[in-house]
């Protein structure tokens, strides 16, 4: 399966390519809707067939039926730590070292406050106050460092690079901490875990991972990069369903030092002791806080199910295949209008979406979803297409291009299409 060393001049060389697609059965595990072609699953990923069954069994069984006892019965308790085992490999780490908990945004925090703390409380990297981000990283990311540093008011101050090459010269001896996303959730860039990692470590500084746009897309090697702390979502490329709880990664190697501030009593060493006093439990459901929400969280499991079937290399082999193909499709069907790529070319640089402007991005976007061809938009003036390897067919990426080169070509689109909240 080799899309760009052939030319693909037809909708049947895309029939050919999902005929040797290896992946192809696993379409037929998610419920799509008819008619649609869906390019969002960056964003919200489809669901899994065996999610409603999960579902009537969580709310008609464990939770009618059998009530309370279900948090012992049905393993509500221990679920955190088995769905992070399960989503492990998937991301390089080792059994243990992962919960499945609480939002991104918050998980982000814990894994800042404790970071911090681990620098501060080494006379050798105390006086670091600076933490290093990109200015496009996602917004929460950087919210969630002013928020916490501005609360704790001790100095920190946040030093946002506009490139990726910038990192080198950012990070030095007045860097406690590194937080990078993973793969960048407008431009599609991916960038380099191992070697950035080393450049934080080189200058004694501790990196977190933001791994929402990365995890269930492609390889990754959390233990083999050396990271510190990763987090990310499992609605995106996990398809665990709208807002399920994301992950924490906090290694074997930093797991006794890990102390975040939401100290609750889901992370304490004796929840049912009910003492008095907070004891953080040895392992990883330290990063854990309170009660979670049990019906959105047995969402994520038939998300992960689906992954035990393939690899990560067959999922990114596929992922590389299906952008590699949309973009030609696109700068070669659409070449009189000015769409211009964002996204990097480079295999060793890219995720699994693919993003390019356009003067009309917006409405051409709201076109495209009115034929139901469904991408999304970000600011500023960027159309962004998903692809997840697990259930996009080659024939959507052609059908695709072809809705789009339509549009293009008969200006089918409204200037003036009013904006939606969530775009
Ligand atoms: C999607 C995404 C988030 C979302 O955070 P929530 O807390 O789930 O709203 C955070 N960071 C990045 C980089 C993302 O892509």
């Amino acid at each position: 399966m080799k899309p760009t060393a052939m030319h693909i001049a037809s909708r049947n060389d895309c029939l050919t390519l999902d005929q040797q697609d290896p992946l192809a059965a696993l379409r037929q595990e998610f419920s799509l809707p008819e008619g649609v072609i869906y390019l969002d699953g960056n964003s919200l990923g489809a669901m899994p067939k065996a999610s409603l069954t999960r579902a009537q069994q969580v709310i008609q069984a464990e939770w009618g039926k059998d009530l309370i006892k279900s948090w012992n019965t049905a393993g509500w308790f221990d679920l955190p730590s088995r769905l992070g085992n399960l989503l492990a490999p998937l991301i390089g780490a080792e059994t243990d070292e992962v919960v499945i908990t609480d939002s991104t945004s918050i998980n982000l925090f814990k894994a800042i406050a404790a970071a911090l703390h681990m620098q501060a409380s080494q006379a050798a990297t105390a006086q670091r106050k600076v933490i290093v981000t990109e200015r496009s990283n996602f917004p929460t990311d950087i919210y969630v460092v002013e928020g916490l540093t501005r609360w704790l008011d001790q100095g920190y101050r946040l030093h946002l690079v506009d490139s990726a090459e910038e990192l080198a010269t950012a990070i030095n001896t007045d860097t406690a901490l590194v937080m990078l996303t993973h793969v960048n959730y407008r431009s599609g860039a991916l960038l380099d875990m191992e070697a950035i990692t080393a450049l934080a470590h080189n200058q004694g500084a501790l990196i977190v991972w933001d791994l929402a746009h990365s995890a269930g897309a492609l390889p990754i090697q959390l233990n083999q990069a050396k990271a510190d702390f990763a987090v990310g979502c499992t609605y995106k490329y996990l398809n665990g369903g709208p807002g399920s709880p994301a992950f924490i990664w906090v290694p074997k190697r930093h797991q006794a030092a890990f102390h975040h501030p939401l100290s609750g009593w889901w992370g304490h060493a004796a929840p049912f002791a009910m003492d008095a006093s907070f004891t953080a439990t040895p392992g990883i459901r330290r990063a854990l806080c309170g009660t979670q929400p049990m019906v959105s969280l047995a969402m994520v499991e038939p998300g992960l199910n689906l992954f035990t079937s393939t690899s990560m290399d067959a999922v990114r082999h596929k992922s590389l295949a299906l952008t590699d193909l949309f973009i030609e499709l696109v700068e070669s069907r659409c070449q009189s209008h000015p769409l211009q790529l964002v996204t990097p070319r480079a295999h060793a640089q890219r995720g699994s979406h693919v993003s390019f402007t356009h003067p009309h991005a917006y409405a051409v976007i709201q076109a495209l979803i009115g034929r139901g061809i469904i991408g999304d938009y970000r600011e500023p003036g960027i159309m962004r297409f998903g692809f997840t390897p697990l259930y996009t067919q080659f024939c959507d990426v052609w059908d695709a291009v072809e809705g789009l080169r339509d549009i293009l070509d008969n200006e089918a689109y409204s200037p003036d299409a009013e904006r939606h909240a969530v775009t």
